[in-house]
């Protein structure tokens, strides 16, 4: 339909998620219209944030220090670990204020129907967190199917080492991504873990 330059733009647009075709018409002449100095503001934020973003090497969340601001943080307890599968769940959490455990994010959940195994997320890395001192893990997957087999795997896995494993509860609607709902559902959900 576009040929050229901003048909490539639109194509751009396109393939990111949550992104149709007319929302990527409407961004893609949106910013041809825009001054250029914005258009270069933009194109430098993305540019710094994929150069400079990476995983924490604690919690593999994404930060642009080698540690992110919660596992530097001393004051917080650093033998409770919270599994979620992304930095957005973590960010749902942190904004309650409430929770003093670190984190571990795992980067996505199993799911044999989409050929996403175990090997696929950061699970290797929680592993190794666990020789450390930690008493409790609290699986913060979200309910989906993939989140609950998630859940299942991990605890499995944790069991044996006599690490105390929690899940959170039932609280949280099914199939809800973690960074919608409200705090306190998720306070609520914390509160009422249950070992598994
Ligand atoms: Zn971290």
């Amino acid at each position: 339909m576009y040929s050229g330059y901003i048909g490539k733009l639109i194509e751009e647009l396109e393939n990111l998620p949550g992104i149709g075709s007319k929302s990527a018409q409407r961004m893609a002449f949106h910013i041809i219209g825009m001054p250029k100095e914005r258009v270069e503001r933009l194109s430098n934020a993305i540019l710094q944030a994929k150069e400079h973003i990476r995983y924490c090497e604690e919690c593999c969340t994404l930060t642009d220090q080698n540690k992110c601001s919660v596992c530097a943080d001393t004051e917080r307890d650093h033998s409770t670990i919270m599994v979620v599968e992304n930095s957005r769940d973590l960010a749902a959490y942190e904004k309650t204020g409430k929770y003093k455990g670190v984190y571990h994010v795992l980067h996505g959940a199993i799911s044999p129907m989409l050929g996403i195994g175990p090997a696929d997320i950061r699970l290797k890395e929680l592993i190794h967190r666990l020789e450390g001192d930690v008493k409790e893990v609290i699986i913060a997957t979200n309910s989906s199917l993939e989140g609950e087999t998630t859940a299942m795997y991990i605890s499995k896995l944790i069991k044996p080492t006599g690490i105390r494993v929690t899940r959170i509860a039932s609280g949280v609607p099914v199939g809800g991504d973690l960074e919608y709902i409200d705090e306190v559902t998720l306070l609520r959900a914390l509160d009422g873990r249950t070992e598994i």
